[in-house]
């Protein structure tokens, strides 16, 4: 009996002793593992993967932790809220009506004749003695439905489409677009061939090119035409009036012009609001 206590006294100091042994080098021993660990992890974007020798030390023993980033949500962009912008880049929208030489004059419907738009030019406005060079950009934005150099009669030529989900249910209302229209705005006789090209997604206030006096122009001025017609219109060519225009130049023109498929407005019903308006911009 005393034998069998003895024993079982001597295994459990045993017991006692292996356990305390354990503790002895906790700050390296446990420790260690997990640091490779993490630095492996840390490291693991790099195809070599050679980050994963690295001594640890106890500066990097934080930094997986402290520079990882929380994966970030980036599935709902911030959506753009609506501009109308002045086509001319420093005259704002106010200025406008000062500065119109042609306004909207419209023809009978399926007429080629008058001003199917408005013409904004000067021969001197405070220290500028033209408007030629004046940057053009966009009103709205919408995408780039024809960017077509040296045409005739709108020379350096953009039309840019914006689509009826993009306007404010107000504006949509005040000129009487019908649900799945588009307004097309058309920017004429730029100096130089357009910044921008075919198919391009563009901002309101996006550079387009500058006022010159290419096509059918005998002053530098821009003319600005918008249309409301179907979504979705497409012109890679337009003439007409050149004895070498092609039949799909010479078609398309008549298709925007006066086949009654894109029905022209005075671009001053949109262009009149100022920053003052809810939604006017500069
Ligand atoms: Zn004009």
């Amino acid at each position: 009996m005393i034998v069998k206590m003895v024993l079982r006294l001597l295994v459990f100091l045993l017991l006692i002793c292996s356990l305390a042994a354990c503790g002895q080098s906790p700050d390296t021993g446990s420790l260690l593992p997990i640091a490779t660990t993490e630095i492996e992890q840390a490291g693991s974007p790099t195809p070599q993967g050679e980050l994963a020798p690295v001594t640890p030390s106890p500066a990097t023993l934080f930094l997986p932790t402290v520079v990882l980033p929380s994966p970030t949500p980036t599935a709902t962009p911030t959506p753009i809220p609506f501009r109308i912008c002045s086509p001319l880049d420093i005259h704002d929208l106010d200025e406008l009506p000062e500065i119109i030489s042609d306004p909207y004059r419209p023809p009978p419907p399926g007429k080629e004749e008058r001003h199917h738009g408005v013409d904004f030019s000067y021969y001197r406005r405070g220290e500028r003695t033209t408007i030629q060079g004046v940057g053009v950009q966009s009103v709205f934005s919408g995408r780039v439905i024809a960017a077509i150099p040296d045409s005739f009669p709108y020379g350096n030529v953009v039309i840019i489409e914006t689509v009826y989900e993009d306007l404010p249910a107000e504006l949509a209302a005040e000129l009487e677009i019908s649900p799945g229209e588009s307004i097309y705005t058309l920017y004429a006789h730029m100096d130089q061939a357009p910044l921008v090209t075919l198919g391009d997604t563009v901002l309101a206030c996006q550079p387009l090119g500058q006022v010159g006096v290419s096509g059918n122009a005998y002053e530098p001025h821009l003319h600005l035409e918008m249309r409301l017609g179907a979504p979705g219109a497409e012109f890679s060519i337009m003439g007409f009036y050149k004895a070498d225009d092609t039949a799909e130049e010479r078609s398309n023109y008549v298709l925007w012009r006066t086949s009654g498929e894109f029905r022209h407005f005075d671009p001053m019903r949109v262009l009149k609001k100022t920053s003052d308006d809810p939604i006017g911009g500069d």
